[in-house]
């Protein structure tokens, strides 16, 4: 059984969980300790009495754990790829693809922890200084979800280490096996025991004690919008830092003169690679109406040639939904779509397959309108709903009508519609030809509306939230 990590040392939980594989349901990934409010507390605590040295940490020693930290992650890509993998269903060179961003970035990280600036400003007074320093937050609480279960850990994890930080990381609860081998190899990274602490555990338990209790400095949280209130109130009542990332229900516009393979491939890896549960999939594909017929043909044609099985065979592209519950979501909004009128242009059928697993055939709804259920919530699987659109400003409308604001695409060849697209679309995140999924590592992060509150994550912009700034007057 693979233990929780408090304080430095290993440990048993309240209780064990058990993983199978989405793609194989006979396959048992592992067993995992699984923290009741005693472990949280005890992790909460070691992160609390950890931070005052860590946080006067030379940089160099934080610089150089994360280094180390970054580079087995990336000699171990395949292994945490495949294990990814097979606990979550992601396909295997998506995951591997995954694990290596995550390795790169700790090294990001390991840099940055030796950039961090302050300011010196003249003062307004005589023989005064006035010096703007940034210090760490204390301890933060990482609160993460299933579906990127090793990137968007180490997107927390590691800027909260290098600006100094101590973290209970809590993962969730049906990927601990990504979780805990980034723990594992961040135990092994001469991290000072009690810096990082792993609490693997139910939201209800783990989640909640993070973020109630008054230890805990700041919490960065993603995941669901629901979830993520609950937290952003928690939070607010003791006054913590907060960080939410969470839904989304992105468009990807294609106009009259878009490149079609561009639209198509931006279209098919942005709605449905990772089995379409990625907060920033293109759900909602809206279609100049005269390219609109030409543009679904050429979709039905591509999803056909989509091979959707165990994510650790060759050749797949598409793989099983994550568990049980997701997928019966997924079904559920399927009827709705029908129920509400639109037209199932392909898939939204489960799959047999050799394994028993939770196989869906990508579903394409067309002939949507914007008031349809399946077009506002977000379904978070393979289902996307193509809606027409009679031009740019009608197709930007749609696009901007949603209460999301995560990812926004256009596919197009117009400069000015790209550019007047840039500036309109209200998401925290622009596409102009590339598919609304992909994020580069070093880059700051994060949306509007609904899908977002408080500091970007990722790159330079996550010092933000990591630190809290002093301002020193000095008699000279
Ligand atoms: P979720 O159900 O909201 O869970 C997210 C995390 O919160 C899990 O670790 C969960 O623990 C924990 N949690 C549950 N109840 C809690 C509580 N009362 N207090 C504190 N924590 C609690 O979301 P999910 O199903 O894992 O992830 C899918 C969602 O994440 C989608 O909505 C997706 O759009 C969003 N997402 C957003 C981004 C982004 O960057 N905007 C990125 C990825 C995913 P358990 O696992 O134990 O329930």
């Amino acid at each position: 059984m693979k233990k929780l990590y408090i304080n430095g040392e290993w440990c048993e939980g309240t209780a064990v969980t058990t993983t199978r594989s989405p793609s194989d349901l006979s396959d048992t990934v592992d067993e995992y300790a699984s923290a009741g409010k005693d472990e949280a507390e005890r992790a909460i605590a070691a992160a609390h009495a950890a931070a005052p040295a860590w946080g006067l940490a030379g940089v160099q020693q934080r610089a150089d754990a994360l280094d180390a930290i970054g580079t087995e992650i990336l000699a171990r890509k395949t292994e945490l790829g495949a294990l990814l993998a097979r606990e979550e269903g992601k396909t295997l060179p998506e995951a591997i693809g995954e694990a290596a961003r995550a390795g790169a970035i700790f090294k990001f990280f390991a840099q940055e922890a030796l950039r961090v600036r302050g300011d010196k400003l003249a003062s307004v007074r005589p023989n005064l200084d006035v010096d703007i320093t940034r210090e760490p937050v204390g301890v933060v609480g990482i609160i993460a979800p299933w579906n990127f279960p090793i990137a968007i850990p180490a997107w927390k994890i590691a800027p909260a280490l290098a600006y100094g930080n101590t973290v209970v990381f809590k993962p969730a609860d049906l990927v601990p096996g990504c979780g805990w081998a980034l723990a594992d190899i961040i135990s092994r990274s001469g991290l000072p025991a009690g810096v990082f602490n792993l609490a693997m555990g139910p939201g209800r338990i783990v989640g909640e004690a993070l973020t109630t209790d008054t230890r805990v400095n700041a919490v960065s949280f993603t995941g669901s919008t629901a979830t993520g209130e609950r937290v952003l109130m928690a939070c607010a009542k003791r006054r913590a830092k907060v960080q939410l990332e969470m839904g989304g229900k992105n468009p990807l516009v294609v106009l009259a003169d878009a490149d079609l393979d561009v639209a198509v491939n931006a279209a098919i890896q942005g709605a449905f690679y990772s089995t379409g549960q990625r907060c920033t999939a293109s759900s909602r594909l809206i279609v100049d109406e005269s390219i609109y017929s030409r543009f679904i043909d050429a979709m039905t044609a591509k999803l056909a040639t989509l091979k959707v099985g165990h994510a650790l065979e060759q050749g797949i592209d598409i793989g099983p939904v994550v568990d049980s519950s997701q997928l019966e979501q997924d079904l559920s909004y399927i009827e709705i779509a029908k129920a509400e009128g639109a037209r199932l242009a392909f898939g939204g059928e489960r799959l047999k397959r050799a394994t028993e697993g939770y196989f869906l055939n990508p579903a394409l709804f067309v002939d949507c309108e914007p008031g349809m259920r399946h077009v506002r919530e977000e379904i978070f699987g393979p289902v996307a709903s193509v809606l027409p659109a009679r031009g740019y400003e009608h197709a930007l409308a749609l696009a901007n009508d949603t209460e999301y604001g995560l990812t926004a695409g256009i596919c197009t060849t117009s400069l000015k519609h790209a550019t007047h697209f840039k500036r309109n679309a209200r998401a925290g995140m622009v596409m102009v030809n590339v598919p609304t999924a992909g994020v580069d590592y070093h880059v700051p992060f994060g949306g509007t509306k609904g899908s977002s509150y408080g500091s970007r994550e990722q790159g330079s912009a996550a010092v933000e939230f990591f630190t809290t700034m002093k301002t020193a007057y000095t008699l000279a």
